[in-house]
């Protein structure tokens, strides 16, 4: 009898044993359904063996296999392999990282599928002045010669006979890719820099080869990554994009279709329907689609010619899964370029500590674009103001208002820039000292004016605004601090011709309001944004010439020690919005720390000065890059048993590390950086260690150890590499 080990989605670190019917047949990397106790779940064949341990009267038979799945390939079981054993993971969850969505799903809208119209080529081969039979390759030559064009998906639509002759007329130059007429239409040639980059990040024949792409906002990265991607589709090969989800933005789109309008692109994030993403993801496997753009989760797209990986804002922590399998898409790209032998490019103004220190070491190549790209344009200048002056409104310094309304003036746009939605991070009693809490979550709630609510930022608890304090019955609440609803409200007031547009995640909860926000901003329909990172990243608003930032100072006081490289990556990304047009923009930044050696850097836009200061810091300190660390993680209800649990892990691995010898160390138990959350009480206890290997070896002992621990009461993980200590 057949027996097929299967890879199932669940938390246990093993295989499953079923036997095979007559008439079934697996592969290795076969997707397949089973039954585990009452649930049929889909798996991924792992082997196939003679014989099991488990007695046959308890095996169960394999139900289906998906036919019209493709394996998963040997590179992405050699991945899956690699990512679980790295990140502590079960194999299964890996391995489901890369199967599509297989439940039923609806198609939503393709985005990143051009729509396409005929050229005056194709207008002259195909539109005949004479009345055709109506046919379905008619039809779509009249749809084709509308001025809006037709998108991909409804030609697709049509059948197999029309996408056939799609592919002819896009062969003969008759069909092009309909592009928006703003600043993407038209593709810059390199400039050297660019071109200096290019040649150096890939070149035949392709072999494995990391760069680290460090240049400036608006220095044309995108435009290299492109370039890359035609030199090796141009090979035959296919190209992968990956952006933070922020990123996907319909300007990169129309950027892709206008630079390559030849080329099958395809767009792979999870807001898409399950349908969409499945066929997709068998596009891609089937080699059909030349180049994917996607968010951390494409990484593990099946791309049989694989030529190329880019990674976008390599820094931006969303490629870091924080739930469920904790992988690091960048890190996981570099070891899939490695294992495909293909070049892969990080890009970013300001690259991670981890890969700029990989630069230093020569690991990865360090190619610099180091000015803007456009000719008139500059890096905007950076001006420190005192925020405790006494003149300011609502948190609004003089300075600042008087620059907003000169901006105005000459018809610009200005961004106040907070990083902090709601109205006022908390609430006080002026009498009695009382502060509105959660009460599921060690935080305090925010103050959200548009609803008359408190909310919980962690866990989503909301409650109603009270009259009066529930302690001592003052009616006398202060909100304090500021938020984007409290700024938009005072800028109102302060400029009453302007028209003001708040840009956050509650502003932009109704699913496309975002798009047509920043539609109304580039018509020129706004004077003043207000605004979070959201407004930070991805974006290009020609007329935006004025960037105030508010309420930075915050992340200095942060016990995360990445806090300070998060927040100069952030101004420099936020400063990078302004003066992307012609004009000059300016950066005018409120802090009480303008010694800061940050703000100094920021100055400069000197993102090696401060890059080195922090790297010397780091190696005093034992920290990353210098260090490894893993964060083991633990909540329950109570506190007792989540202590405990901790307790017993640390006794449990300094055995190990005594009876193995593994040059590593393990921090005392400590809570967690929010050491409640939605009525969980959370505890960590750091691992760390000088030598990769070193840890890596410890880990399994200790994953194990832990498991025999057989604590029900408590969740717990492990998190290699982690980005936050929340
Ligand atoms: P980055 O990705 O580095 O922030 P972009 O690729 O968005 O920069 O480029 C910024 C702007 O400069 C874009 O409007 C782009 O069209 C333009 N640009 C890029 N490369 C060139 C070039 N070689 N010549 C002229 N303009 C360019
Ligand atoms: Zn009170
Ligand atoms: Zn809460």
């Amino acid at each position: 009898m057949a027996i097929v080990r299967v890879a199932l989605p669940v938390a246990a670190h093993q295989l499953f044993d079923y036997w095979l019917p007559a008439g079934l047949s697996v592969d290795a990397g076969s997707v397949l359904v089973v039954r585990l106790g009452t649930r049929r779940l889909h798996g991924v064949a792992v082997d196939v063996a003679e014989r099991s341990d488990v007695s046959p009267e308890r095996l169960m038979p394999v139900e289906e296999v998906l036919s019209y799945l493709p394996p998963v390939p040997s590179d992405l079981r050699a991945l899956a392999s690699f990512v679980s054993t790295y990140y502590q993971e079960p194999i299964g969850l890996c391995l489901a990282q890369m199967i599509p969505p297989l439940t039923q799903g609806s198609r939503s809208r393709a985005s990143l599928a051009p729509a396409y119209r005929l050229t005056l080529a194709g207008r002259a081969a195909l539109l005949s002045d004479e009345p055709k039979k109506e046919t379905l390759l008619s039809r779509a030559i009249v749809l084709l010669s509308a001025a809006e064009g037709v998108a991909t998906d409804d030609l697709r639509g049509q059948g197999p006979t029309v996408l056939r002759a799609f592919g002819k007329w896009r062969r003969e130059g008759w069909v092009e890719a309909v592009v928006d007429s703003f600043d993407g239409a038209t593709v810059p040639a390199l400039n050297p820099d660019q071109r200096a980059a290019l040649d150096a990040a890939i070149a035949e024949p392709f072999a494995f080869r990391p760069s680290l792409l460090q240049g400036v906002t608006g220095s044309g990265k995108t435009e290299v990554y492109l370039a890359a991607a035609a030199r090796v589709i141009d090979a035959g090969r296919q190209a992968l994009l990956l952006v933070p989800e922020i990123n996907l933005t319909p300007q990169l789109e129309q950027r892709i279709a206008s630079a390559l309008p030849a080329i099958r692109v395809a767009a792979l994030h999870s807001r898409l329907g399950a349908g969409e993403r499945r066929a997709r993801w068998l596009a891609a496997a089937r080699g059909d689609i030349q180049l994917l753009v996607g968010t951390r989760l494409a990484v593990f797209a099946p791309l049989p010619r694989l030529g190329l990986i880019v990674v976008d804002e390599e820094h931006d922590a969303s490629f870091k899964q924080q739930e469920g399998v904790r992988y690091h898409a960048r890190d996981v790209a570099v070891l899939r370029a490695q294992l495909r032998e293909v070049p892969v490019i990080l890009g970013s103004a300001t690259p991670s500590l981890e890969s700029y220190a990989q630069a230093k070491r020569g690991r990865y190549r360090r190619l610099v674009l180091p000015k803007r790209a456009t000719a008139h344009s500059r890096l905007p200048a950076v001006r420190l103001i005192p925020a405790r002056d006494p003149g300011h409104i609502e948190g609004m310094t003089p300075a600042l208002r008087h620059a907003i309304a000169a901006r105005l003036a000459k018809n610009e746009q200005a961004l106040v820039f907070i990083n902090r939605r709601g109205f006022a991070p908390s609430l006080l009693c002026a009498a009695c000292g009382w502060k509105a809490m959660c009460p599921r979550c060690s935080a305090r709630l925010v103050v959200h004016r548009d609803e008359a609510s408190l909310r919980c930022h962690h866990c989503g608890h909301t409650a109603a605004l009270p009259a009066a304090c529930p302690d001592c019955g003052n009616q006398d609440l202060l909100p304090m601090g500021f938020g984007t609803q409290r700024l938009e409200r005072a800028l109102v007031e302060l400029f009453p011709g302007a028209r003001v547009l708040r840009v956050d995640r509650d502003s932009t909860r109704r699913k496309g309001s975002f798009a047509v926000m920043r539609d109304a901003i580039e018509a020129g329909e706004v004077d003043i944004l207000v605004g979070t990172q959201m407004l930070a990243k991805g974006h290009d608003f020609p007329r935006l010439t004025l960037v105030g930032v508010l309420g930075a100072d915050n992340a200095l006081y942060s016990a995360e020690f990445r806090a300070t490289e998060r927040l100069f990556a952030l101004l420099e990304q936020v400063a990078g919005r302004a003066g992307r047009g012609v004009v000059a923009g300016e950066v005018l930044v409120q802090t009480d720390f303008p010694d800061h050696p940050l703000y100094k850097a920021l100055i400069g836009h000197d993102y090696d000065r401060y890059a080195e200061a922090l790297l010397g810091e780091r190696q005093s300190l034992g920290l990353p890059p210098f260090a490894h660390l893993a964060l083991l993680v633990a909540e329950s209800k109570a506190r007792g048993p989540m202590m405990s649990f901790l307790d017993a892990a640390v006794e449990r691995g300094r055995a190990i590390i005594a009876a193995h010898g593994c040059r590593c160390e393990l921090y005392p138990p400590v809570p967690a950086g929010l050491a409640r959350r939605a009525g969980m009480e959370r505890g960590q206890v750091l691992a760390q260690s000088e030598d990769r290997r070193a840890l890596q070896a410890f880990l399994p002992l200790w994953r194990a150890g832990l498991e025999q621990l057989g604590e029900r009461r408590v969740r717990w993980s492990i998190d290699v590499d982690p980005l936050s200590f929340a």
